[in-house]
């Protein structure tokens, strides 16, 4: 059966790219040849995805991937294309671009022969993404492709072929038709690059973003009252993300990022005296998350918890600066931020964008004295991860009272006297503490606490 080599595999290969995943395509069945080749590696019989004539081998770290050459028409009553049996060309022309469209020959006569009809290794030289065929066709054929252009861009560090980029400028708005799940695939994909704000841009720049992520679009722009102009957050965001991206390799921290001031466009006001204000960006933009993570079909799990938390935290560190760092305001900090203040203090440096070298530099130098205060508190005090040293159940034994309301408003009151400082974060202090309030409010001892 004749064999290719094709696709990604294929582009990586000459780009010296690490890639595990191999597909091949044959012209004749693709199952049929994964059996085969799994009998003659001795390996396991092949994983076989019948719908789409597809079948799978893993060795060592590869993923092998077989399937037969095949012809795509699509129809303008449908989005699924017709799929049928052709030629290795036809398979070629299916492919999205042209550098994704190369096959390497794995016949005998004209072994490693590379077979590249739409120009694709010129296009690697010359660093561009260009679809085979006519663009507008391509991208309304499956919109998806925009967005795998833009993150190939991006992962690539390649520019967009003008005639490409104008034709995703024209089908941005087939991108609703895509499922939110692909969408985010690729944005994460994009995400994760070494500069993001580059697909960012081209995402911005093709119209593409304002159909699936108008918060961010909101973020664009600059305003203007009596020569007052505050910055343009979406650029700044960019930064902010591209600063991030730098140090950390984290997705939910660079979404935490994404989101930080995604609250400023409702929370934006002017005033003669304070200029431009965005006064409570920080805790609406948290409020936002889960909103956007729905919409997004992003995990409403944990990493959604994390990136709120930061959203709502991300001014704390810089207020803490700006006044005298006292162990009450770093104990509170440690405790709100728990495991995730070191994340918290990467995207408040990340967030000083300023020109001013010298002003950059004072704050970071700031930042690092929050940070060794913050050492020094966490070694005494251990809020981090802060376990009330009374539980709920012993001052319910102790004042042979009944579970409600003043058991949790004695906790809060150990709770805030350990990160007020009036008490260390110790049992016996607490226990000491707890005998003062609980008298207070005219509770009698009923058994002995140190027993
Ligand atoms: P990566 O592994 O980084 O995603 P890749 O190029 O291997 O890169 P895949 O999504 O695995 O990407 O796709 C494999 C190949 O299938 C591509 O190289 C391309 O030839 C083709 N392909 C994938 N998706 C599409 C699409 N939406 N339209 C046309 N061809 C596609």
């Amino acid at each position: 059966m004749p064999t290719y080599l094709v696709g990604g595999f294929v582009r990586d290969l000459i780009l010296n790219r690490p890639n595990k995943d191999i597909d091949f395509v044959c012209v004749g069945s693709g199952i049929e040849l994964a059996t085969e080749v799994a009998a003659a590696l001795e390996l396991p019989p092949p994983v076989v995805f019948r719908n789409f004539g597809t079948a799978m081998l893993k060795t060592g770290e590869f993923e092998l991937e077989f399937v037969g050459a095949r012809k795509e028409s699509y129809r303008a009553d449908s989005r699924k294309p017709w799929v049928e049996d052709g030629t290795l060309e036809e398979d070629q022309q299916r492919r999205d671009f042209t550098i994704n469209a190369m096959a390497i020959s794995l016949q005998a006569q004209g072994f490693g022969d590379l077979i590249d009809p739409f120009g694709g290794i010129g296009h690697l030289r010359k660093k561009v993404i260009q679809t085979p065929l006519d663009p507008v066709i391509t991208f309304s054929d499956d919109p998806l492709r925009m967005m795998r252009a833009i993150r190939f861009a991006n992962q690539l560090d390649f520019d967009i072929e003008p005639e490409t980029f104008a034709a995703i400028i024209s089908q941005a708005e087939r991108i609703r038709i895509v499922s939110a799940e692909r969408v985010i695939d690729e944005l994460n994909k994009i995400i994760l690059c070494p500069v993001p704000s580059y697909g960012f841009k081209l995402l911005f720049h093709s119209g593409l973003l304002r159909h699936f992520f108008p918060e961010l679009v909101a973020l664009h722009g600059v305003e203007y009252v009596d020569n007052h102009a505050h910055k343009d957050n979406f650029f700044h965001t960019l930064q902010v993300l591209d600063n991030v991206a730098k140090v950390s390799d984290d997705l939910w921290l660079r979404w935490a990022a994404i989101l930080h001031d995604i609250a400023k466009p409702a929370t934006k006001r002017f005033s003669p005296q304070h200029g431009w204000t965005f006064h409570g960006h920080e805790d609406r933009g948290a409020r936002m998350v889960p909103g956007i993570f729905r919409r997004l079909k992003l995990p409403l799990n944990e990493h959604m918890h994390f990136v709120q938390k930061l959203v709502r935290l991300h001014l704390r560190p810089i207020a803490l600066v700006k006044k005298e760092v006292t162990d009450s305001a770093v104990r509170r900090l440690l405790f709100e931020a728990g495991d995730s203040v070191d994340a918290l203090m990467i995207l408040c440096r990340a967030d000083i964008t300023s020109k001013n070298h010298e002003r950059v530099g004072r704050y970071l130098r700031n930042f690092d004295l929050v940070e060794h205060k913050m050492t020094e508190v966490e070694e005494k005090d251990r809020v981090r991860n802060f376990q009330p040293p009374v539980t709920g159940d012993e001052i319910i034994r102790l004042y042979n009272i009944p579970p409600g309301r003043i058991i949790g408003d004695l906790k809060d009151e150990i709770k805030e006297a350990i990160l007020e400082g009036v008490i260390r974060n110790d049992r016996e202090e607490a226990l000491r503490f707890l005998a003062d309030i609980a008298a207070k409010k005219g509770l009698i001892l009923s058994s002995n606490p140190y027993e």
